[in-house]
């Protein structure tokens, strides 16, 4: 498999996070390899292995005993996709560099379109998922809302429907790893560094082999990643919320003292107490989560600790020619 590295030919980086993904990552390697055979680049592939519990590391190591063109990063427990793919990056010396799973759904056919725009001189290109095989309605559609909400929302204008899949060009990953936040959100990040973006589109496949290691709560957590990281207004919307409701108490009890001085009403009692107490305790509450949300995220930022630990690393020919 040996192949030298020539001035002539560029390096294209495959970067490949993998949590417990036995099953899927010879079908991974077999059909990444044979859908980058005829691009005019040597291809580069860095394996992750984000503390998988199965025997990934080892079918990963026995690839790398036969192919000199693969990085294993073994980092030294699971630190989630986010920071797994960013460890991946770290270490992907190519001139382009492709994100991807390994669990087959993003199909690596595709990986020669993505090249394609980058030759055209585009330095990000997403892949955006027009249709998606094998998941959940409930799954669909969340994300469906959630991916507009965020869009709305958010100061930069991340891409609908997009997930990690694209191609980097050497200029926006150098920007991007210079972006050292702990609480990642890669999607945005990717759109953060702006450049020039271009799209292709394609249908996500189903997984391969395992299933997926994102349940609800989990989900929910990056939703959270992603509005935080990248938006202020549930902040201000907080404020927004105290506003309007002290505006309507104000409102409420002038219509109270006045119905009192005109009619001799007597005030009205417990029921609209109950109600408002709720409401404005609720308002606050609401308030102060919010609030807690972004705080504990200060929190995070400030204890400053690397984003990962290496337990191991197999490198590749190019890897070991960039050492020293
Ligand atoms: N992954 C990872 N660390 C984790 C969870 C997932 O490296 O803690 C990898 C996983 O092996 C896969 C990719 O991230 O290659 C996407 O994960 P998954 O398929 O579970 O997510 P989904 O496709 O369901 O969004
Ligand atoms: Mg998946």
């Amino acid at each position: 498999m040996e192949r030298k590295k020539t001035n002539s030919e560029k390096i294209l980086s495959v970067v490949a996070p993998a949590y417990n993904e036995v099953d899927g990552l010879d079908e991974f390697y077999s059909r990444l390899v044979e859908a980058v055979k005829d691009l005019e680049l040597q291809l580069e592939i860095i394996y992750v292995n984000d503390g998988s519990k199965d025997g990934t590391l080892e079918v990963m190591s026995k690839q790398h005993n036969s192919d000199s063109r693969i990085t294993i990063i073994d980092l030294s427990r699971n630190f989630g996709k986010e920071v797994a793919l960013t460890a991946g990056l770290d270490h992907a010396t190519g001139d382009a560099i492709v994100v991807i799973d390994t669990d087959l759904q993003d199909p690596p056919e595709l990986i020669p379109e993505l090249v394609r725009k980058w030759t055209e001189g585009f330095d990000v290109v997403n892949a955006k998922r027009i249709k998606r095989k094998g998941e959940t309605a409930f799954k669909k559609i969340t994300s469906f809302v959630y991916y507009r909400f965020l869009y709305q929302l958010s100061d930069i204008k991340i891409p609908k429907d997009t997930g990690d899949f694209r191609l980097l060009s050497r200029k926006a990953l150098n920007a991007l790893l210079t972006l050292r936040e702990k609480h990642r959100y890669m999607k945005g990040l990717f759109a953060w560094v702006g450049y020039s973006q271009a799209e292709i589109t394609y249908e996500r496949d189903e997984r391969y082999a395992g299933e997926t290691k994102w349940n609800f709560l989990g989900l929910l957590d990056l939703a959270f990643e992603g509005l935080t990281s990248f938006s202020v207004l549930p902040l201000r919307l907080a404020s927004l919320l105290g506003f309007l409701s002290a505006f309507a108490g104000l409102f409420f009890a002038i219509i109270i003292i006045l119905k009192k001085i005109m009619f001799g009403d007597p005030v009205a009692g417990y029921p609209s107490l109950v109600v408002l107490i709720t409401f404005i305790g609720g308002v606050q509450l609401l308030a102060l989560g919010i609030i807690g949300e972004y705080l504990g995220r200060v929190f995070n930022e400030t204890k400053n600790r690397p984003l990962y630990f290496v337990k191991d690393i197999k490198p590749s020919d190019y890897l070991a020619d960039n050492k020293d």
